[in-house]
């Protein structure tokens, strides 16, 4: 991730409508940069720290689906606005103790680095009678404080995915290194890719790996650039959080 900048707080429907047009403009030119259909990528809007009040704004402004990175949040959420049919899609680490509330309520989870966390989330989705469409989340920057499998244990990781029926595996999932040097945050998303290239020979049977989840609200242009399908972007479109991001993952 590249160096953040200030964004407003997207306070009425009418900001929410400008910010959503504003970045999805971004994504097109950038799409069209490199050749690239639009419709390829999908804008995740992240809302974590955003109260619910705000987030029926949100709605209203075309948002179906929104990523949270704590499931405690993302859960009380879920239920404060399940009038609104919003879908939920869990980004952040989860403890195999969690693994219950996400299987309840999350049409989508993005960070899964454990084999235990699998089996927990595939126990309880297979009690509740649903499916997840999940990625796996891959430690791309070499930084001890990230979560993420290293790149070189996820073929072996993968192997283990088809026993759990009720999860959809869909690609992978990264964040890139916090720096402002765009050539280092390039050199995460083409090992993301790379790697996402390279299981898509030798797929387990019934797995697909066509999704590439990485790019935040400093560093999306760049990672759609390098293939993204899926960017995940929190304050370009909500405004800037009030926590700083060690909150969400250690550093
Ligand atoms: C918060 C978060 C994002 C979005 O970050 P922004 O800087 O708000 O765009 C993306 N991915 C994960 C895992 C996050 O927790």
């Amino acid at each position: 991730m590249t160096v953040p900048a200030r964004y407003e707080t997207a306070r009425t429907e009418d900001d929410f409508v400008r910010n959503l047009a504003a970045v999805r403009d971004r994504i097109a030119a950038a799409a069209r940069r490199v050749d690239r259909d639009v419709a390829e990528v999908r804008l995740l809007p992240v809302s974590k720290t955003v109260p619910e009040d705000r987030l029926r704004l949100a709605v209203s402004a075309g948002m179906t689906r929104l990523g949270e990175n704590k499931v405690q949040e993302a859960a009380r959420k879920a239920e404060n606005l399940a009038d609104l049919g919003v879908e939920w899609a869990v980004i952040g680490h989860l403890q195999t103790n969690k693994a219950k509330d996400v299987a309840a309520f999350a049409s989508e989870f993005q960070a899964l680095d454990s084999v235990r966390i699998a089996e927990a989330l595939d126990r309880r989705l297979q009690d509740a009678g649903r499916g997840l469409d999940v990625f796996v989340q891959v430690n791309t920057s070499d930084e001890q404080s990230k979560y993420g499998l290293a790149p070189a244990d996820v073929p072996a990781f993968v192997k283990e995915l088809p026993a759990f029926s009720s999860l959809r595996v869909k690609g992978l999932m990264t964040l890139a290194e916090f720096t402002p040097d765009a050539d280092r945050v390039r050199a995460c998303f083409r090992r993301l890719r790379t790697l996402r290239d390279h299981l898509r020979e030798d797929a387990p049977d019934g797995l697909s790996f066509d999704e590439l989840s990485m790019g935040m609200s400093g560093d999306y242009e760049l990672a759609i650039t390098e293939g993204a399908t899926v960017v995940r972007v929190g304050q370009a479109i909500f405004g800037s959080r009030p926590t700083t991001d060690a909150h969400y993952w250690p550093r």
